[in-house]
């Protein structure tokens, strides 16, 4: 049976195109977010401000809903797993829990036979002289990262001596790919051996945040199959419900390795919104509300461009757009450097 009230944690973007999604298949939204401010507003039925640990607040928002989900996964486990007492949350609160932390994410990954980069935890400063063999490397922190937040390159050991950070949080040291491109691929899981894969999607970052998506992806078929496949293995394995994507790195030897896996929507999937039949926010709200699963047909090529900070400002102004291009403006009330504010999909 269809479930009508979907909740959504987290008011960015991600959840105002996932409210949008569902306002077209006839679900009611409600979003609860600590930011006052949250642009999801804007595109949602109901909106709940509160903290992630205000229990009444919570409460008021589970007895809205019949199903809860989230847009992003830095949401703390005990919060998701109280909610799921009453009302389910989907992708399951253990898949969240598992890929919030970067170490856990790609043990679990290694596990299944799946290269990742190379990686080490590092709880101290002086973890990092005798691994050298790590680097040039990228040191993360372990849980909490987003957009190139929480990241430092670091090339030779001397780098650490200015390194100027708080190791009580958890570390993790990544050996650096030689980079030929980045992909990712998005997969809709609706239940055992019961999914919808779009095809890879080609990526290119600006200081470590996404700017460009295009699809077809220009890559090999034997890459194309295994990202694919990988994937698929990835959301079998966590017996996932609803939307995940998986980044990959390609490395100039024609290696594929998976980057990390965002159990949610991504940005590299907006184009899915005018180049598939089905967007991969629409594909989310069907298998989390348990309504029909829709074969995936690609409609056209397509290139997506991130704007960022003061990229908005111009589009905001003067609007000019050929019959092939769609402007998304996420309605943000601050314009902040290196902040997400909108994009532009051209169907090519
Ligand atoms: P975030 O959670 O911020 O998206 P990522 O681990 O995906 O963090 O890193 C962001 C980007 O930084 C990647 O998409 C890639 O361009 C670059 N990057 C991160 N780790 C590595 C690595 N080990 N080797 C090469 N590039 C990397
Ligand atoms: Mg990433």
């Amino acid at each position: 049976m269809a479930l009508k009230n979907l909740g959504i944690i987290g008011g960015g973007q991600l959840g105002s195109m996932m409210s949008s999604a569902a306002k077209k298949l006839d679900i009611r939204t409600v979003i609860y977010s600590d930011d006052k401010d949250a642009p999801a507003q804007n595109f949602c039925d109901e909106f709940i401000f509160g903290g992630y640990d205000d229990k009444q607040k919570i409460l008021k928002f589970i007895s809205k809903v019949d199903v809860i989900s989230y847009e992003f996964e830095n949401i703390p486990y005990e919060t998701l797993n109280e909610m799921n007492k009453l009302k389910p949350v989907l992708p399951k609160p253990s898949v969240n829990r598992l890929i919030q932390h970067r170490i856990a994410e790609k043990d679990f990954v290694n596990k299944l036979n799946i290269r990742t980069t190379r990686y080490v935890s590092i709880e101290k400063k002086s973890d990092i002289e005798t691994l050298a063999d790590f680097l040039p490397g990228i040191l993360k922190t372990t849980t909490m990262g987003y957009d190139g937040k929480g990241q430092y390159p670091i090339k030779r050991v001397e780098d650490i001596k200015s390194l100027d950070i708080d190791f009580s949080k958890g570390y993790i040291l990544e050996k650096l790919v030689k980079l030929k491109k980045e992909i990712s691929v998005i997969v809709t899981r609706y239940g055992n051996n019961n999914f919808e894969i779009y095809d890879p999607i080609e990526n290119t970052h600006q200081d470590q945040i996404l700017k460009y998506s295009i699809i077809p992806a220009e890559i090999s078929k034997k890459i194309l199959d295994q990202s694919k496949d990988w994937a698929i293995i990835i959301a079998e394995e966590l017996k996932y419900i609803g939307t995940l994507c998986v980044e990959f790195f390609i490395d100039r030897n024609e290696n594929l390795y998976v980057n990390e896996i965002a159990p949610r929507v991504h940005n590299s999937g907006h184009l899915t919104i005018n180049a598939y039949n089905v967007s991969q926010f629409e594909s989310h709200v069907r298998a989390v509300c348990s309504l029909e699963k829709i074969p995936l047909k690609k409609l056209s090529n397509a290139k997506m461009v991130n704007l960022i900070g003061k990229q908005i400002e111009p589009y905001r102004k003067d609007l000019k757009l050929g019959k092939n291009e769609f402007f998304f403006d996420y309605l943000k009330k601050e314009i902040k450097e290196k902040r997400k504010m909108g994009h532009i999909t051209t169907l090519i």
